[in-house]
């Protein structure tokens, strides 16, 4: 088309509408690596930060500023907790003494997390692997925290007696699972995972409540 477009800057790839103020497009930018937002809706977002109400703008700044100092992950499962300057950062899963010490529930993610804790099928408490074993993306045995697992399940303070592998019912993760069951058998501890009913290559977060509800209920050791 011949028209010379200003240098975007920063590394902006040549997209960068031409007319937009480069503070603007450093924020489409930074809005677009979020999962799920594509560049249309991160301009979207960009757009009605600018335009929209300003209050809501300006508080939703101050909260993520101070997020990641007030909010991380359990020093114990990796759910997220609240923390604090010179505190452990526990979860309210883990301080909360109604919970069955000797259940412990393993997730990929906080999200399965948080589906199982919605169908109110577990009593006990979690660990979340944070990734699952894949050969395909090149996710290795020595990338899990199988060393954490262990420490944990071991963790004489909180004797588990049995490990309920909730990872998906997809490759990688019935390949976490045997690989967990194969890890954990020799610890002693009953290790069993969720029954079908959660569809095949499904997320967990995805399965309803009742499904999810049945799947924990209905589980099953290792053979
Ligand atoms: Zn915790």
């Amino acid at each position: 088309m011949g028209i010379q477009r200003p240098s975007p800057g920063r590394g902006f790839q040549a997209r960068t509408p031409a007319g937009m103020p480069e503070r603007l497009a450093r924020v489409v930018q930074m809005l677009g690596r979020l999962p799920g937002v594509g560049e249309k809706t991160a301009l979207r977002y960009a757009l009605f930060l600018v335009t929209g109400d300003e209050t809501a703008s300006r508080d939703l700044g101050r909260e993520l500023a101070e997020l990641r100092d007030f909010v991380r992950p359990c020093e114990r499962c990796g759910n997220i907790a609240e923390a604090g300057p010179g505190v452990a950062t526990i979860c309210s899963i883990c301080s909360d003494s109604r919970r069955d010490p000797a259940l412990l529930c393993i997730v990929a993610r906080v999200q399965d997390l948080l589906a199982i804790e919605r169908s109110g099928a577990m009593r006990g408490r979690y660990f979340v692997l944070g990734k699952l074993l894949s050969p395909l993306e090149g996710v290795g045995a020595d990338e899990l925290p199988i060393d954490a697992l262990k420490a944990r399940v071991k963790a004489t303070e909180y004797p588990v007696r049995e490990v309920l592998v909730a990872t998906p019912p997809s490759v990688d993760g019935e390949a976490t699972a045997l690989l967990i069951a194969r890890e954990l058998g020799a610890l002693g501890v009953n290790v069993t995972r969720i029954a079908s009913g959660v569809p095949h290559g499904g997320d967990l977060e995805f399965a309803d409540q009742v499904t999810l509800g049945r799947a924990i209920e209905g589980r099953k050791s290792f053979g």
